[in-house]
């Protein structure tokens, strides 16, 4: 059997686009429409979400991508962060919103979330989910706006992957 064959549906798509435009409010609701927020993508797992959510937000939004990685290739974290891309612009004195795919343990956003505020002294440096996986959590982070609190499922789907596969997917599965 392929891993495709247990893959199920979590979040429909219907269901999470309105949710991500309601995530977008309450965010449009938190910000000045001339005030400039720097909008961080923590890549390849965000970016779905990134793009999707910034649609709608009605500040001044400056796009920037960091990658970093704590899974690898399997379906457990390795208990580190590999940070393979930090190059950020001057973020001092700046407004921050970190926009990551999935909480799980805490370890990847305890890690960018402290560079942002000791090593670029950034203002404020804010969380917004697609995902928590709050059972999961070791780290003490608390995203300020998430789409949805989940399980502890292994999702794929909508920038998620398993060994690279399954971004592409439309909705929010998991891997059965
Ligand atoms: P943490 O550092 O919070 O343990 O893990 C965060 C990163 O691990 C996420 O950005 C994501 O890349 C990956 N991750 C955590 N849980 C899942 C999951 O259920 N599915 C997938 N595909 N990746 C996950």
């Amino acid at each position: 059997m392929t891993k495709m064959e247990n893959l199920k549906v979590l979040i429909p798509e219907e269901k999470l686009m309105a949710r991500i435009k309601e995530v977008a409010e309450e965010i449009n609701a938190t910000y000045k429409e001339d005030e400039e927020l720097t909008l961080i993508c923590v890549l390849k797992g965000a970016l779905m979400f990134y793009t999707e959510l910034a649609k709608h937000l009605k500040m001044q939004v400056r796009m920037e991508f960091v990658s970093l990685s704590s899974y690898g290739d399997s379906e457990k974290s390795s208990g580190k962060v590999n940070a393979l891309n930090l190059h950020l612009p001057n973020l001092e004195g700046k407004k921050v919103m970190v926009v990551e795919d999935i909480v799980d343990t805490g370890l990847t956003l305890d890690f960018l979330m402290n560079f942002l505020r000791t090593k670029c002294n950034a203002k404020e440096v804010r969380l917004c989910a697609l995902l928590d996986k709050k059972c999961a959590r070791k780290f003490p982070v608390h995203p300020d706006f998430c789409a949805f609190d989940i399980d502890d499922k292994f999702i794929v789907g909508f920038g998620l992957d398993y060994k690279e596969l399954y971004r592409n997917i439309s909705f929010i599965g998991y891997l059965e």
